[in-house]
């Protein structure tokens, strides 16, 4: 699997990152992709629980900032509500806009995970960066334009890849870990020849 394109992490909902769950994966900041991440694509604003997750994680002190292809005025608006630093017009998967907001915000890139539901935009921008990379599944997908559309079946296809390569690393005696933040590291396996005796 080509690592530009591997999640370091997957989880089925932003929901699931609680400020003690990035505590224990070392990191203290988020770059957050909107559509179909926090929100339906064709709504303006995100959900309740939404909403209250990304004040409890304010209020624990991580850094968030939403990092989106939309337009200024969309993506502002909706900053806007929530209290948010943002970058709009991200161009991802190129990792300009990661980096902006990085650097905007002053966030350790070791410490900073780049969070959205695809992975030719998302996880191939935050990796490109240097970031830690989050994948989540998206939020009603079937609402999303079609140029976003075509990239699904291929996605879906690289993800069952993934799947498959993780049940078998776990089934391999050996594991080598991952090149990326130690608190990191137990998450993914990666099988190798086992050492040579001594
Ligand atoms: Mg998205």
């Amino acid at each position: 699997m080509l690592p530009f394109l591997t999640p370091h992490l997957r989880v089925r909902s932003v929901l699931e990152l609680d400020p003690p769950r990035l505590g224990g994966l070392g990191l203290d900041a988020l770059l957050l992709d909107v559509d179909c991440t926090l929100k339906e694509y064709r709504t303006d604003d995100v959900p309740d629980e939404i909403a209250a997750w990304l004040a409890r994680l304010r209020e624990a002190g991580v850094g968030l900032c939403l990092v989106s292809n939309g337009h200024a005025a969309r993506i502002g608006w909706l900053a806007g509500r929530h209290g948010l630093a943002f970058v709009p017009n991200a161009l991802k998967p190129l990792p300009w806009g990661c980096r902006a907001a990085v650097r905007q915000r002053g966030f350790d890139p070791a410490r900073t995970a780049m969070v959205g539901d695809q992975l030719f935009a998302d996880v191939m921008a935050g990796r490109l960066a240097g970031l830690v990379t989050i994948l989540v599944d998206p939020i009603h997908p079937e609402q999303e334009p079609w140029f976003t559309r075509l990239k699904r079946p291929l996605e879906r296809r690289l993800i069952a890849r993934m799947d498959r390569e993780e049940r078998k690393a776990a089934s391999t005696a050996g594991f080598r870990r991952a090149a990326i933040a130690p608190s990191l590291q137990s998450l993914i396996p990666v099988p190798c020849p086992p050492s040579p005796d001594p």
